[in-house]
């Protein structure tokens, strides 16, 4: 029998990802989007946009939420509408909470009233962990939330485990870790790097500033961890999973491998604010520091133990950070073929 899934926040990079995924495993699929249904471009680029069905949805709104679940039956739910970035949570603090943690509530209370068969996905975040202390972090960890976003998360994920050990609903989170594609949004460093780097080796006059070139983060694959999500829903007992590469790497380290890939014949020169990549053979400025892009308040290292998401759902991240490059740089140059 067909499956039916929802897949809220279907336009953006793990909405998307996540509903091509679906399609594949021949899912019916149902969308919502919030703001305006031309936004669906990550779907276009997947040329997917005219398999999937698509719904607005306000997580703000209990009576549309209520609507969507009591005029269909899914089989699974997947929450990942809301506020992606957290400077947004900072600048629009009420609106932000008021999706990213309220959103997961009203859904699940209409799930409990209405749907209570399907099996529910909340999209939790390795930023609940902010200022941790322990290197690795594992589903056991402490949470020490910094700001608007992590807190918003973090609620979403508690209230998840109440509905699942409460009322017994098939709720569970999946905690990930940064995760990139060629569909990411360019107010994120990976992004923003590799298609200012490839239009500079295009040749173009531009210079890319950045802010703290020595942050680690732990990176991996957005394909590889919407299939994370999926295996989630798949095991018999309800639980929440670390989603991560387990790996540290620093910004700087992704414009090396970036310019290598990309024959970018460039040293880093000068130090702190004043470090500079610049081309060997002219000298130009390829990258700069500007502190306006240097964050006040950074979380600590953090790095995902998933130990329990190989043992039980079998999976572990295999694109490493050179791959995850290559796979972008290789995207940006198809697309800027076609500019
Ligand atoms: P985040 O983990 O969700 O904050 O993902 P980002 O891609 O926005 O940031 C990753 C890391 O890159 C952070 O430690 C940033 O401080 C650092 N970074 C350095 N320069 C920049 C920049 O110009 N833009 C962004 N977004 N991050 C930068």
């Amino acid at each position: 029998m067909t499956k039916t899934a929802l897949v809220t926040g279907v336009f953006g990079q793990d909405g998307s990802y996540l509903a091509r995924l679906l399609l594949k495993k021949k899912y019916k699929v149902v969308g919502t989007y919030n703001k305006s249904k031309n936004l669906n471009w990550r779907l276009k680029r997947l040329k997917i946009q005219d398999k999937i069905i698509l719904k607005k949805l306000n997580l703000q709104s209990e009576n549309n939420i209520n609507k969507i679940l009591r005029g269909n039956k899914f089989n699974e739910i997947y929450n990942l509408a809301g506020q992606s970035v957290v400077n947004g949570s900072i600048k629009d603090t009420i609106n932000s909470c008021n999706n990213t943690a309220l959103g997961v509530v009203r859904l699940l209370e209409g799930l409990r009233k209405f749907n209570n068969n399907a099996r529910f996905y909340q999209a939790s975040s390795a930023e609940m962990f902010g200022n941790s202390d322990k290197k690795y972090q594992n589903e056991k960890t402490t949470f020490s939330p910094r700001n608007p976003y992590a807190i918003s998360k973090l609620f979403g994920h508690h209230i998840c485990k109440y509905y699942r050990e409460h009322h017994k609903l098939y709720a569970v989170s999946g905690i990930l870790y940064n995760h990139e594609s060629p569909l990411r949004s360019e107010e994120f460093v990976t992004k923003k790097i590799i298609k200012n780097l490839v239009r500079i080796s295009k040749g173009e006059n531009i210079k890319l500033q950045l802010g703290n070139i020595y942050t680690k983060r732990d990176w991996g694959y957005a394909e590889e961890y919407v299939e994370a999500m999926w295996k989630m829903l798949q095991v018999k007992k309800p639980q929440d999973f670390i989603i991560a590469s387990g790996k540290e790497n620093t910004v700087k380290k992704l414009i090396d491998i970036a310019i290598k890939v990309l024959n970018i014949d460039a040293k880093w020169v000068g130090k702190g604010i004043n470090e500079k990549l610049i081309f060997r053979s002219s000298n130009k400025v390829i990258i700069e520091i500007n502190s306006k892009f240097i964050r006040k308040r950074e979380n600590n290292l953090l790095i995902g133990d998933t130990s329990k998401a190989n043992k039980i759902l079998k999976w572990k991240s295999k694109i490493n950070l050179e791959k995850l490059v290559k796979i972008m740089i290789k995207e940006e140059i198809k697309i800027y073929k076609v500019k």
